[in-house]
Formats: structure tokens, C-alpha cells, sequence
């Protein structure tokens, strides 16, 4: 379950959505393009403009809307063990329950998961029972993605004294504020820890920016692979 804020027109709402419904807010959310970043609480933000026409002539506002999913039990942090048993489950569709010496485990075709992991996957909402198959949890699925893709900004150099001999180290020399001599280098770099962005920004708003573009395009591309229905031609 998660707890569901909506910001709108006239205020904020908020109240409770069951896995399917956040499912259906997100795969709505990709059909009209909003932007949606998943968090390493297993949650979801979902942010659109609208813009509505205001009473001035051709003037347009903009009004930020959005859509904010947490996790009622958030998942964590997910430890590289942990991430090999939720693979696992993951990727077999015969995993399910089983009872082994009186006990609780998970199995599957060819693997079991120790009682003592498997009551705790359990007790941590990572699996949940589907019908007598087991599968992981929404908030699971995206938890996993966003740890995976967690991304960081590096602090600009800013103003620094060039080496002796820099070509350049003659510059700025009429800086105020005792910087003469100085050179400035607001550069940041933007990373994820899944190795697929490594940019620039020229300061560290445009770095956020690149790694906000790249959490977003990770969202969007799970919900249209995993969670978007495949609808029929012409329905
Ligand atoms: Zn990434």
C-alpha cells in the first residue's frame, strides 16, 4: 500500500493506493508523457504542467501539478545478497511457497531460500503471494531500480589559482575581492551508479538536471517494459 498525495488545482489531497492503482497511475502517467522518478523507498513522483489560460490577453500559467507515492512500508536498503534473492524470485515464474521441516521458504525450479531470509523478504513487503505464485512487490521492483540508479553531482571546483607557467593563469587579473589571478570552474559532474551517464554540466543545477533526465528516462522505460499493458490495434 502506498500513501498518495496529489497536489492540484484547489489544494492537496491525500489518501491511500493499493499496488494496482499506483500501477494504473503510473502506466496513465507514461501514456501522457508526465515526468515520473522512482525513489529507493520503493515509491514514485509523478510531476506535470498544466498550463491553463489565464484572463490577460494570450497570457498562459503554468501550474505545477504532481502525484506522490510512498511506500506505507519502505524497502530499505537492498544488500547485494538481498538483490540476488529478489533476482531470483524475479525471474521464475514457478517461485511460490513452500514448507520445509515446519518452516516457511521460497522455492523454485531448481533453488530454495533459507526460512530465516525468506521470513524476513516477507516481513519486509519485498514478495507478495499472487494467486500460489510469488512475486515481488511493487514497492521491491522499484526500490531495486531506483538503488541501482542512484546518482550524484560533484561540487564545482569554483575559483582556483592557476599553476604557474598556465597559459591562462594572467586572467581575471582586475577580479575584485582579492580573486585577481584567479580562475573560476563551476563545472559538475553527473553520475550513475549504473555506469550509463557520465556528463558535464556547466554549473551543478544543469549536472542535477542530467541526472534528473536520466532517473526519469529509467522510470519511463520500466513502466513501458514491465508495467504497461500491451493494447490491442486499434482498442
Ligand atoms: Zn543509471
Amino acid at each position: 500500500m502506498y500513501r498518495e498525495t496529489i497536489h492540484h488545482a484547489t489544494g492537496v489531497t491525500e489518501g491511500t493506493a493499493s499496488e494496482g492503482h499506483a500501477t494504473m497511475l503510473l502506466t496513465t502517467a507514461l501514456r501522457r508523457e508526465y515526468a515520473v522518478e522512482f525513489t529507493p523507498a520503493g515509491g514514485a513522483l509523478i510531476t506535470w504542467t498544466r498550463r491553463l489560460f489565464g484572463t490577460g490577453e494570450g497570457s498562459v500559467v503554468r501550474a505545477e501539478r504532481s502525484i506522490s507515492l510512498e511506500p506505507e512500508m519502505p524497502v530499505g536498503n537492498l544488500s547485494a545478497t538481498t538483490r540476488l534473492d529478489l533476482d531470483l524470485i524475479a525471474g521464475d515464474r514457478h517461485a511460490r511457497y513452500a514448507e520445509k521441516d515446519g518452516r516457511r521458504v521460497v522455492t523454485g525450479l531448481t533453488w530454495q531460500i533459507p526460512a530465516f531470509t525468506t521470513a524476513r523478504l516477507r516481513a519486509r513487503g519485498l514478495v507478495v503471494e499472487d494467486g500460489d505464485r510469488l512475486r515481488l512487490s511493487l514497492t521491491a521492483r522499484l526500490g531495486l531500480l531506483a538503488q541501482l540508479h542512484r546518482t550524484r553531482t560533484t561540487e564545482p571546483k569554483g575559483w582556483y589559482r592557476p599553476s604557474a607557467g598556465d597559459p591562462y593563469g594572467a586572467a581575471g587579473l582586475n577580479r575584485p575581492g582579492g580573486r585577481a589571478g584567479m580562475l573560476r570552474d563551476g563545472t559538475s559532474a553527473a553520475t550513475c551508479a549504473c555506469g550509463a551517464l557520465s556528463a558535464w554540466g556547466g554549473d551543478r543545477d544543469e549536472a542535477r538536471r542530467l541526472t534528473l533526465a536520466h532517473r526519469r528516462e529509467v522510470a519511463a522505460a520500466f513502466i513501458a517494459e514491465h508495467l504497461a499493458r500491451v493494447e490491442a490495434p486499434g482498442a
